[in-house]
């Protein structure tokens, strides 16, 4: 199978930037053999890498990225590792109550797993801060959405607890919350420093060449050869880790598809904007996902806002700089409705990143050939989830059907997409509908 299509991002990776610049790159420049390679080393790689130094220990691991570590989407997200589905109601609520108890324990499961790797590695709290997050909300139906949610964590056993609009302002120093509700599973990642971290931690137990894209994997001798533009691995297994360009290796093909998202990220505060900003680091998300996300974080590179809003499907994945620039201006607009005192803040980084669904949100996960794995496609919650993926096709990899692969299977495979260019308008007049209707909360 020829890759074709690589990966491209278009802004800064601003979480990478503020860190210590990386050691350089070493790129794959020559012909090596191992026991298990994984392409892609987001999320989902790095957590398969890890499993598989714990399930076999001698193993030869060999990781190829397109991109260096931290530079993709693992490392341009917002950062909420969070445990909790976004959506909590149905009326049928027996089955779906013992869904989102497995749904929950599956996702603690990835964070437990990622917090183990932290303390293993001794990565900073600044990159693994386990404080919770706050659902805001601007208007009624937002709040009344937090009560909904709050009644159905009531059935769960959860807890939560429900902010108001003084709350809220105290822990943010905005007035645009109308009321919050923290719930404290999630974890707020570093995502740059998390994934790097990760890589780094793993560096005496697998080789990791970053810079060097997968543009052909092939059948060998019961074998499978993977080649990039200077050099090849030959490995008895191999674990696709690439999300939604899982597709241009011939699986999944029309059935996953990649969504842009946007963040920007202002300078550093000065002493006075921090303090006009309420508590140190908090996390927001919306109650209604379309909505934007804003996230104070403080740590390397200062004290910083993210702001995420918008999202566009665009098959090319070429995002064009004027496009970029239209979104930034949304992220100013969002930012100034919630602080209009320190307009005068200017957004220093702002980027696009992908995030990969499926029609039905089941991932691309599985067996796909003898000694061919994926773990792709997450659906939303990406760093939960990636992990979780990683996790699993490793052990499917190593030891069969465990537990975890069978709970992975039972989500199912993603359903095939409307032909193009139906899917294009379809997906797009989704969106914007979607972000109509959370236009209180943008
Ligand atoms: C702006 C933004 C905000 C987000 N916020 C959140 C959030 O707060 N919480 C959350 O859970 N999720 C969030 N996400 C989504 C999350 O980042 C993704 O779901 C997650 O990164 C998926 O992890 P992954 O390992 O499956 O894939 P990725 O992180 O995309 O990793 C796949 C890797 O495969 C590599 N690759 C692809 N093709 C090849 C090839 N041919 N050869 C070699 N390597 C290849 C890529 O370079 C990439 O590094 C956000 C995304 C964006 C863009």
């Amino acid at each position: 199978m020829q890759i074709r299509r690589l990966p491209v991002e278009t802004g800064s990776a601003a979480w990478n930037e503020l860190l210590e610049p990386a050691a350089p790159a070493v790129s794959l420049a020559s012909d090596i053999v191992a026991d298990y390679l994984i392409i892609g080393a987001g999320f989902a790689g790095l957590a398969a890498a890890r499993r598989l130094t714990q399930l076999d220990t001698n193993a030869r691991i060999v990781v190829l990225d397109a991109l260096r570590v931290g530079e993709g989407a693992a490392g341009r997200n917002s950062g909420f590792m969070i445990d909790l589905p976004h959506e909590l109601s149905s009326a049928d609520y027996a089955t779906t109550l013992e869904n989102d108890r497995r749904q929950i324990a599956l996702n603690r499961k990835a964070i437990a797993f990622s917090c183990e790797a932290c303390a293993e590695y001794k990565l900073s709290p600044e990159v693994f801060d386990e404080c919770g997050k706050y659902n805001g909300a601007a208007a009624e139906k937002a709040h009344n959405h937090n009560i909904e949610y709050a009644r159905h964590l009531d059935e769960l056993g959860e807890s939560y607890r429900i902010l108001g609009a003084d709350e809220m302002r105290a822990l943010t120093g905005s007035r645009f919350y109308k009321s919050g509700l923290f719930t404290p599973g999630t974890v707020l990642i570093q995502p740059a420093g998390f994934v790097r971290g990760l890589a780094h931690g793993m560096s005496n137990r697998i080789s990791l060449f970053e810079n060097s894209p997968v543009t052909r994997l092939e059948r060998a001798n019961g074998n499978w050869l993977a080649k990039t533009n200077a050099g090849s691995v030959l490995a008895r297994k191999v674990i696709i880790a690439t999300n939604g360009h899982i597709e241009s290796f011939g699986h999944f093909k029309r059935q996953v598809f990649h969504v842009m998202l946007y963040a920007s990220m202002t300078r550093a505060l000065s002493e006075h904007e921090d303090a006009a900003t309420g508590e140190k680091k908090w996390g927001i998300t919306p109650s209604d996902p379309a909505a934007t996300t804003l996230r104070k974080f403080s740590g390397y590179g200062g004290t910083r806002i993210i702001t995420r809003n918008r999202m566009s499907y665009v098959p090319s994945l070429s995002i064009s700089d004027n496009h970029l620039n239209s979104i930034a201006k949304h992220h100013q607009a969002a930012f100034s409705k919630r602080y209009p005192e320190l307009d005068h803040v200017e957004q220093e980084h702002v980027w696009s990143g992908r995030l990969c669904l499926s029609r039905n949100s089941a991932p691309a996960f599985g067996q796909l050939e003898e000694g061919l794995y994926a773990a792709c496609c997450q659906n939303g919650l990406g760093t939960t989830k990636g992990t979780l993926a990683g996790i699993a096709a490793a052990e499917f990899a190593c030891e069969g059907e465990t537990e975890l692969v069978r709970d992975m299977l039972e989500q199912g495979v993603p359903t095939k997409l409307p032909p193009a260019p139906l899917d294009t308008i379809g997906a797009n007049a989704f969106m914007r509908w979607a972000e109509f209707k959370a236009r209180r909360e943008m």
